[in-house]
């Protein structure tokens, strides 16, 4: 049977004993019956002999056995054409033939990626085993003595046939889900977009990723993962026929194609389906069928699904682009919190470009050395005086200039960069402050900000540690700035991790305080130094009540928690005041000094006391 000819949602059959699902086992003991009629009804024979009378004997007996699809041609020369044109399932193929002979056919079909696998039985009168041995090198798939015997024309064609259906099936469909491949889902894109181009029938191509699918994996391993991308293929499945029975009765509708193209990674293929907002309502009911929680190795496994949606021939006409395009979108779903769907935009793509772009740069920056590191001086708000300074990085960029984090680490983040640009980060803070040490100067405890990524790495205190070691720095000079969802990530570990490094002798800090998501419990089980309060909750303090009740709050908390509190973003003095009032420690904030250079804040190293008023001097002169 072909699978281009099945009129519903394509699933395997028998052959992928791993997909044994209810589905597929329902289309499986549907096909099983009728299999070897299907290949005689529904298989493309083709026939090649320069005798048209050879041509209708084969005909009628290939009749009687049950075939119905026949090409046939009684000149070499145009075989290769029929062959693009009608895509066979098999050619019986005459090999002496005037003009150009069944060796030749052959040999020029197996160089074509498209035919090259199209079986090909030889008819030949010939009994001389060199004339075999030639056409098996050629790749014949076997022989057929002239005259032709029926019921041996019969069975060999059918022997053939089976293993053609067996080859096409593994070379299409998924063996974990059972579902069509990449390949398979090319060619119906393809296929779709042929349509398109005839009728301008509008269709959709979804692209599903899960959310967090690698840590079920990672957590329960492979076999139980692959038993979860059973089950979800089942459920999309389902929530497809479901959702497609809404548009499926329009003029030009072609029922849904569903693939997996590898990893937690599905496609959807609409076509036909009239109105381009047709597609939506079917992304939503994917995403929703994700929603429940799986069972899976004794376990309740919860997951969600983002779903990128593009829409043809609005957004292109090439399959590649139709899927790159989904990716995009799907991949923009996800930064907005996955569990939904997006539909693609030109923006994105250009957004997604820039992106990349801008991973292979910031790679190119580290080994170049265009990274910088300013200090934003931190000051006791009881008397003003200096206290410490965060280091915040920055990216010399050779055309666009100097960038600021938000405009980098964000991509770092995501591409895992985040971890080497964290390291230099963190060694060079190091080796500045050794060096500021050695010179004399009076260094105040530099605050290092950790990405998730970083304090994620297996290693992560023993890099802390070595980066302590290389630059012969006493670790009291440095604060580790974390933010809760990196310690809230995986709060055991995080406990085991924030032991160690609390050993090793650096401070620790929570950053962004109030914008995460923390768990009470855990915050007095962390040994921590210091809560940053975050710039949000300390921007509206002295103009709005809602605001200054929190940072009232968070400051009573973490006295209760025995934490030194900071406040982050001061710019105006009634700010400063209402902290002042509140006993709140530390602050940091443009009313002090911007984040300086490392020239200007070496500078300021030297100046007197490194009072205020010498903070905010060096802060005008370096602005
Ligand atoms: P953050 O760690 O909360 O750093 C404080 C940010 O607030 C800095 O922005 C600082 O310039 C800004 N800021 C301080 N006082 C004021 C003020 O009074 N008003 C205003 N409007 N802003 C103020 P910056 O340097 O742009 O850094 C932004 C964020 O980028 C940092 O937030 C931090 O999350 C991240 N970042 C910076 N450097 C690094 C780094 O080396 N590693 C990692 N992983 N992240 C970094
Ligand atoms: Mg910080
Ligand atoms: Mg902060």
């Amino acid at each position: 049977m072909r699978p281009e000819d099945t009129q519903e949602i394509l699933f395997t059959t028998t052959a992928m004993g791993a997909g044994a699902d209810a589905v597929s086992r329902m289309r499986a003991e549907a096909e099983s019956g009728g299999q070897e009629s299907d290949h005689a009804a529904e298989s493309v024979i083709m026939m090649v002999d320069d005798e048209p009378i050879n041509i209708e004997v084969l005909q009628t007996f290939l009749q009687d056995a049950g075939y119905k699809k026949f090409v046939s041609t009684s000149n070499p020369l145009e075989a290769l054409d029929l062959i693009a044109a009608h895509r066979p399932d098999v050619v019986l193929l005459d090999i002496v033939m005037p003009e150009m002979s069944g060796f030749e056919i052959l040999k020029r079909m197996r160089k074509e990626e498209a035919y090259a696998h199209v079986p090909v039985i030889f008819l030949t009168s010939s009994t001389d085993a060199d004339t075999k041995l030639m056409a098996l090198e050629l790749g014949a798939t076997d022989f057929l003595a002239k005259p032709v015997d029926s019921s041996e024309l019969a069975l060999r064609l059918r022997n053939t046939l089976s293993a053609k259906a067996y080859r096409d099936r593994l070379a299409n469909y998924d063996t974990v889900t059972g579902l069509p491949n990449r390949r398979l889902f090319m060619d119906r894109i393809e296929r779709a977009l042929r349509d398109t181009a005839n009728t301008g029938a509008a269709g959709a191509v979804l692209q599903l990723n899960l959310d967090r699918f690698k840590q079920v994996n990672e957590a329960l391993g492979l076999n139980i993962g692959d038993s979860v991308l059973k089950a979800v293929a089942m459920r999309l499945d389902l929530a497809l026929r479901g959702a497609a029975a809404a548009y499926l009765d329009g003029p030009k509708a072609v029922p849904p194609v569903l693939a997996r193209l590898g990893g937690d990674e599905f496609t959807v293929l609409l076509a036909g389906i009239g109105k381009a907002e047709h597609a939506t309502p079917v992304a939503q009911s994917l995403v929703n069928a994700i929603a429940g929680p799986f069972r899976a190795g004794g376990e309740e496994v919860f997951l969600s699904a983002s779903v990128g949606v593009t829409i043809f021939p609005d957004d292109g006409m090439e399959a590649g682009t139709l899927i790159n395009n989904a990716g995009v979108a799907m991949r923009h779903a996800k930064e907005q919190g996955g569990n939904g769907y997006q539909l693609y935009s030109k923006e994105q793509n250009a957004r997604s470009l820039h992106r990349l772009s801008l991973e292979g740069e910031l790679r190119r920056a580290i080994e170049r050395d265009e990274l910088r590191l300013f200090y934003q001086p931190k000051v006791r708000v009881a008397n003003g005086r200096g206290s410490g300074a965060e280091a915040l990085v920055r990216w010399q960029h050779p055309e666009r200039g100097l960038l600021g984090p938000n405009e980098f680490i964000p991509v770092a983040e995501e591409t895992g960069l985040v971890v080497p640009l964290g390291e230099w980060v963190l060694r060079t803070a190091c080796t500045q402050s050794a060096d500021w040490i050695r010179a004399g100067l009076r260094v105040p405890r530099i605050s290092v900000n950790v990405a998730s990524p970083q304090f994620r790495t297996q290693r992560f205190p023993q890099t802390v540690g070595s980066a302590l070691e290389d630059a012969d720095l006493d670790p009291r000079y440095i604060c580790l700035e974390l933010t809760e969802s990196a310690m809230m990530e995986d709060a055991p570990r995080s406990v085991r991790f924030l032991q160690e490094l609390k050993e090793i002798g650096v401070r620790l800090s929570i950053d962004d305080f109030g914008t995460g998501y923390s768990s009470l419990s855990y915050l007095k089980r962390f040994p921590l130094n210091e809560l940053k309060i975050d710039r949000s909750f300390v921007m509206g303090v002295d103009t709005d009540a809602d605001n200054a009740a929190i940072v009232i709050a968070i400051i009573a908390m973490a006295r209760g928690l025995g934490l030194s509190v900071c406040a982050e973003g001061v710019e105006t003095k009634s700010q400063l005041g209402l902290l002042k009032r509140h006993d709140c420690d530390e602050c940091q904030g443009f009313l002090f000094s911007k984040p300086m250079p490392t020239e200007a804040f070496a500078k300021l190293l030297g100046s007197p006391a490194g009072s205020a008023p010498a903070v905010r001097q060096a802060a005008t002169a370096s602005a």
